[in-house]
């Protein structure tokens, strides 16, 4: 296998401290809120491990969070990982009106700016929702990437603006953006399988149990999709604790046999954007691209 052909991994972390709880959960219980907390005390032993194994990779930190912990944001940054835009404190963009996500998107921005000087080249979204103008306001905003959708699991892809649907018609297909997706799943993320909320999400899964579906959902990337992308999305509060740590550690290595390329999402965007041209792209996916769809 050449290099070019070898499988990309992405370790991601969605560092929420207090804004999940504030912003998604909409608590003002403080020892909730403090669960965002032991997140700052997890940034450490992450970054410790993370350099343990020589992996960069990419923190998406909303404004709120980057206002708490401003020292842990700036040693991320400073230890060579990628700063990506994560909301203002983790609200659905679908609850707010256009100029009320325009600000969520300031803000954000301007904290980012503030603590770290780096206006990021990509985005995640708070919880992965997106209002319907989501995709053209970060187009707009000049964002290259976007990591919050789920239309393939281990190739990006480009999103599309302008999509209409109703229950009465055909789907009808917006036009293909510049906007390339590095895809997610709740299958491959922390949060769903390992975090406790009462009366919401079980969560507390054995960590044996959550290394083999990730180590499974890996090998099928590394034998189906080369130079495809491998994306987990953990949470410091979430993974940063013990016996969860030690999985994620072993994982690493059993990545680091196994012939991974660990690399931040931004690079990968950027070198999957300049190998398949939009066009090109479209030609050889018409059902990503909905020109073969049967118009209404
Ligand atoms: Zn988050």
């Amino acid at each position: 296998m050449t290099d070019s052909e070898k499988l990309s991994c992405c370790i991601t972390f969605d560092f929420d401290g207090m804004s999940s709880w504030i912003g998604s959960a909409k608590s003002r219980n403080p020892s909730m809120i403090s669960r965002g907390q032991f997140g700052a005390v997890a940034i450490p032993r992450i970054l410790d491990l993370l350099d343990r194994y020589m992996v960069r990779s990419s923190f998406a930190v909303p404004g709120h969070t980057a206002y708490a912990y401003p020292g842990l944001v700036q040693d991320i940054f400073a230890r060579g990982h990628e700063i990506v835009h994560h909301g203002w404190v983790h609200e659905n963009p679908a609850d707010f009106d256009e100029a009320g996500e325009r600000n969520l998107l300031d803000q954000g921005l301007e904290a980012l700016q503030k603590v770290v000087g780096v206006r990021p080249s990509g985005y995640r979204s708070p919880a992965w929702d997106f209002s319907e103008r989501t995709v053209d306001l970060l187009i707009e905003y000049g964002f290259d990437y976007d990591s919050s959708c789920m239309g393939h699991d281990f190739y990006p892809y480009y999103l599309r603006s302008g999509d209409e649907w109703d229950t009465d018609s055909a789907y009808r297909f917006g036009s293909v953006t510049e906007l390339v997706e590095l895809p997610v799943y709740w299958g491959l993320d922390d949060f769903p399988l390992s975090e406790f909320v009462m009366g919401l999400n079980e969560g507390l899964k054995a960590p044996s149990a959550v290394e083999e579906m990730w180590r499974g959902d890996f090998d099928f990337a590394k034998q189906n999709c080369p130079a495809g992308l491998f994306t987990l999305t953990l949470h410091p509060q979430t993974i940063g604790r013990g016996n969860r740590m030690l999985m994620l550690e072993r994982l690493l290595q059993y990545f680091n046999e196994h012939g991974a390329k660990f690399e931040v999402m931004g690079d990968y965007a950027q070198r999957w954007k300049a190998a398949n041209p939009v066009e090109d792209w479209k030609l050889v996916n018409p059902e990503l691209s909905g020109e073969s769809a049967i118009k209404p």
